[in-house]
């Protein structure tokens, strides 16, 4: 870690924590003021909008966050439950909106809560902006005079706005001509306000489960896996919809069940969704290559259609923020990641759960395919995951402790790959450092697989991930990296 950088407080999505142990009111308002401050800071003067998925403890800190914002100056207007990319929205499309705040722990069990803070244009903060508020929340900070106390309002108008804009930016006069059936699953979140109203504009005869907001997820939990999504799976063969479309907690995320009752994982759901916009994008656009933008540990699937369709693959660090990001940076069209987060540049530049949702639709629509069609189009690989906990090794307490044997970790992996070509029994063909170490590897000729090596920002655990055409390859390549990664840390 860098001198003068501030204790860490942001993980990949915001701050989390379990309510009232290391997420409590006082936690909260004083981030609430550490943000006010940072804004005004930087605008002379701040508004900020402020929604909340519909957890059992979200009022209380969207209650603490608000106070902290007040007291720094900043004006806040409420705008009640929302999906995050509603939140999103009505910031980004807002003149007078320096910022945003989402009280959400997206997919994470109900106990939960997290604070996240949205920049002016409605995208998730960089890390620069991040770490400007962590080096306030850690220094002496105290509120305005009370002359200049924020005011507080509220508009309870951005799930409307947000609703016709998903209308609008998808086919819907082709989506209603197919009446589709569709089995919609909200995990008793923030969907439950959008998405049935959404479908039902486009023409779709609904069935809904867990639609009715809940924060206790009597449902199931509010993370959309295979596991969760059983009963839900169920009913889409049983009732023969068209489809299952599932979000997670605030509906940033969506993942699909097909006709057949199948999950289809959200790595399959991007590249079906790369392959349609590439496709899309050729046929409209100038003669440069349409750019999809997806991190480093999605499925090698996207690639290959992408590539097929005649598009280029940009490859980022793991996190939606520089997924975005890059795809800004890029004029990307599309962007996302595997695990059901889809960024339409069309509408914005952030994941959008019920845009990904109508997309999936207006896809079907137009190529009058069926779902479990689409996905047996993309090519098919399997994925292997694993960790190794240095926790053992850490002495001392802190984030900086952590980031001290992490960069010695990293340094001593680089130097071993190159000295012992990782000791995987297949050989090693290219490799990208784009986040952590991404190894290619030919299992057999022909085949292509991949491993990576990535150590977690937030935990003291060291990921392993792998890919190959057969399962059995996956799992043989996480668990040979997961034996190197451990030889490495012995030695560190
Ligand atoms: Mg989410």
């Amino acid at each position: 870690m860098a001198e003068n950088e501030p204790p860490r407080l942001f993980g990949t999505n915001g701050v989390r924590g379990v309510v009232n142990g290391t997420i409590d009111p006082l936690f909260a308002s004083r981030l609430g003021l550490a943000f006010s401050l940072s804004l005004r800071r930087k605008y002379g003067a701040a508004r900020v909008k402020i929604g909340t998925d519909t957890r059992v403890s979200s009022e209380m800190l969207k209650s603490a966050v608000v106070s902290g914002l007040l007291s720094g100056g900043a004006d806040v207007v409420d705008i009640g439950v929302s999906p995050s990319p509603a939140v999103q929205q009505s910031v980004g499309t807002d003149d007078l909106c320096d910022g945003g705040v989402i009280i959400t722990a997206s997919h994470n069990p109900p106990q939960f809560n997290g604070i996240k803070c949205i920049s002016a244009d409605g995208t998730e903060m960089s890390r620069d902006e991040e770490m400007e508020i962590e080096r306030l929340f850690f220094s002496e900070i105290y509120g305005g005079d009370w002359t200049e106390m924020g005011h507080f309002s509220e508009d309870y108008s951005a799930n409307d706005s947000y609703m016709d804009s998903i209308v609008s930016q998808v086919d819907a006069e082709a989506i209603k001509e197919r009446h589709f059936r569709v089995v919609l699953d909200c995990s008793n979140g923030a969907a439950s306000y959008t998405s049935p109203y959404i479908l039902e504009r486009l023409g779709c005869m609904l069935i809904t489960l867990n639609c009715q907001p809940d924060g206790f997820f009597p449902g199931h939990m509010s993370e959309p896996t295979e596991r969760n999504l059983k009963d839900t799976a169920a009913v889409v063969s049983a009732l023969s919809a068209d489809i299952g479309i599932a979000h997670d907690g605030d509906a940033d995320r969506t993942v699909f069940i097909d006709e057949t009752g199948r999950y289809i994982s959200g790595n399959v759901s991007l590249a079906i969704f790369a392959k349609y916009m590439v496709r899309n994008a050729l046929s409209t656009a100038g003669p440069a290559p349409p750019v999809v933008v997806t991190a480093i540990d999605s499925s090698s699937a996207v690639e290959d259609v992408v590539k097929e369709a005649g598009g280029v693959v940009k490859y980022t660090r793991i996190g939606s923020p520089v997924v975005a990001r890059t795809m800004i940076r890029e004029g990307a069209m599309f962007g996302g990641e595997g695990n059901g987060g889809a960024i339409f540049s069309c509408l914005h530049y952030f994941r959008d759960g019920a845009m990904s949702a109508a997309k999936m639709l207006e896809i079907m629509a137009r190529t009058g395919k069926k779902l479990s069609e689409l996905a047996d189009e993309v090519p098919v690989y399997f994925q292997a995951k694993d960790s190794v906990d240095y926790s053992s090794l850490l002495t001392e307490g802190g984030v900086e402790a952590m980031s001290r044997i992490k960069e010695r970790f990293m340094q001593a992996l680089e130097g071993s790959i190159i000295d012992t070509s990782l000791h995987l029994s297949f050989p090693v063909t290219d490799r990208n450092t784009t986040d952590g170490i991404k190894l290619y590897v030919a299992p057999s000729a022909g085949e292509t697989g991949w491993v990576l090596i990535r150590p977690s920002g937030t935990e003291p655990i060291i990921r392993v991930a792998s890919e190959a055409s057969d399962a059995g390859t996956a799992k043989k390549l996480v668990s040979e990296t997961r034996e190197f990664v451990l030889s490495v840390m012995k030695n560190l």
